[in-house]
């Protein structure tokens, strides 16, 4: 079989699946191995299921509906790419260290209000998802968007040569992933390869216009800029972030429903990306103000007289920093902040949580709560901090803080679990 067979028969499915668990009839069942499986040994499983065909690159496993193929991620790569230039819609990428996915929701939120558009589902984004997410798109659609992520060197590059993009915007440059990276150059130069792509096929490049690396690094490029420099092609500026974000393009205001100053950029991108695509403001007002955060990212609950910024859906040290100034920016009678552990930074560990520390023991807040053993190791014996090993320790000890008339903070890695916090406070 070839790939333009495996293509044909594809299109006549009724879709891909990876999880034999789930197949439903008639899909492609792709038989990937992971470090603790091998799909092979599900393939007569899946057929057995009502898969109407199943890849796999073990031969044992051969039967009169399996197609066998070196590697079988590389044959779904494959697939994709020619998925993807057989339907050849409009392609914009998506990647950065934090607010990929929120603004990939935002951008679809408005270019919606004018095409059909389909955007990566939750947040499948890495080798395997960009792919499947590529093999969601079909001939109703006219825009793609395509959330990348991405952990080390050279993984970018590789999910731009599949979904070879029309456009695309990096959301920052921040210190996530630093572990695999190394370090917040080897972020720079890992996620930049999506300009590198852009530009080697002349293609257009969005850029925060008040990101000075950003606009350092595209000087060779076709770009569209948006921001608060005056010379920007789209041209917005925060009015505030009280702690919803509400900004201004051209004396017109849109007052979002999300949280942070740090959403300002994943707002403002959206509106540039509308603007550039001839969405009419109104329309672009409408999808941006009627949109909310998913689950636990920047979410506001109301409890009593206490408000919480939940946030726990990830941290890392730049985001972290983010959460903590766009706090401040918050009027509250009290602040206080419920931090936890970020995972996956390595080397710099006890040195970036120290400058946690050192931010949070530096403002007026009110209780200043840590939770993770590494938080614990630094901070426990510090005067005007209270440290616990984990969130259960916590709550054991809640009923000891005054949370009276307070806007709370509560962020850290989604392996800390402390959204659990929300019920007992
Ligand atoms: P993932 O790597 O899990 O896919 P992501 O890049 O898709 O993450 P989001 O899910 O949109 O990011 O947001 C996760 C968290 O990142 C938010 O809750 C917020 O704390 C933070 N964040 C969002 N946007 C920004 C930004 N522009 N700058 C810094 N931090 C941000
Ligand atoms: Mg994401």
């Amino acid at each position: 079989m070839t790939l333009e067979n495996l293509h044909t028969a594809f299109l006549k499915s009724s879709g891909i699946s990876t999880d034999s668990r789930k197949i439903k009839k008639n899909q492609i069942f792709f038989a990937l191995k992971g470090d603790n499986f091998d799909g092979n040994q599900y393939a007569r499983n899946a057929i057995d299921q009502g898969a109407k065909l199943v890849v796999i690159d073990d031969e044992k496993y051969k039967t009169d509906k399996t197609f066998l193929v070196d590697d079988v991620l590389h044959c779904l790569q494959n697939l994709a790419q020619f998925h993807r230039r057989y339907l050849n819609l409009v392609i914009i990428a998506i990647t950065g260290s934090n607010g990929k996915t929120t603004t990939k929701n935002l951008i679809n939120e408005v270019l919606s209000q004018k095409f059909k558009v389909k955007a990566t589902e939750g947040n499948l984004n890495n080798h395997i998802g960009v792919p499947l997410t590529l093999l969601s798109f079909n001939t109703t659609h006219e825009i793609g968007i395509v959330e990348m992520g991405a952990n080390h060197q050279g993984e970018i590059k590789a999910l731009c040569e599949i979904a070879e993009p029309n456009y695309g915007y990096i959301t920052n440059f921040g210190k996530a992933h630093l572990e695999g990276f190394g370090g917040i150059e080897g972020i720079i130069k890992g996620k930049s390869e999506l300009y590198e792509y852009l530009i080697s096929v002349n293609k257009k490049i969005f850029i925060n216009a008040d990101d000075p690396i950003q606009v350092a690094k595209t000087q060779k490029a076709k770009v569209y800029t948006i921001g608060e420099d005056t010379l920007s092609d789209c041209r917005v500026k925060l009015v505030e972030a009280n702690p919803n974000v509400n900004i201004d393009f051209c004396g017109k205001k849109i007052n979002s429903q999300l949280l942070g100053a740090y959403n300002f950029k994943n707002i403002s991108i959206a509106i540039g990306f509308g603007i550039y695509f001839g969405v009419e403001f109104k329309a672009i007002k409408k999808a941006v103000e009627s949109y909310k955060p998913e689950n636990m990212r920047s979410q506001i609950i109301i409890k009593n007289d206490i408000k919480i910024l939940l946030d726990a859906y990830n941290a890392n040290p730049t985001s972290m920093e983010a959460a903590i100034s766009a706090l401040q920016k918050v009027k509250s009678a009290h602040h206080s902040v419920i931090l936890g552990d970020m995972f996956e930074i390595g080397k710099t560990k006890n040195e970036e949580h120290q400058k946690v520390i050192d931010l949070v023991l530096d403002q007026n807040f009110q209780n200043i709560i840590l939770v993770g053993e590494t938080f614990y190791q630094l901070a426990s014996d510090l005067k005007n901090i209270n440290a616990y090993q984990n969130v259960n320790e916590l709550i054991k000890n809640l009923n000891q803080f005054d949370f009276d008339q307070n806007i709370i903070l509560i962020k850290g890695s989604r392996g800390m679990q402390l959204e659990n916090l929300v019920d007992a406070l």
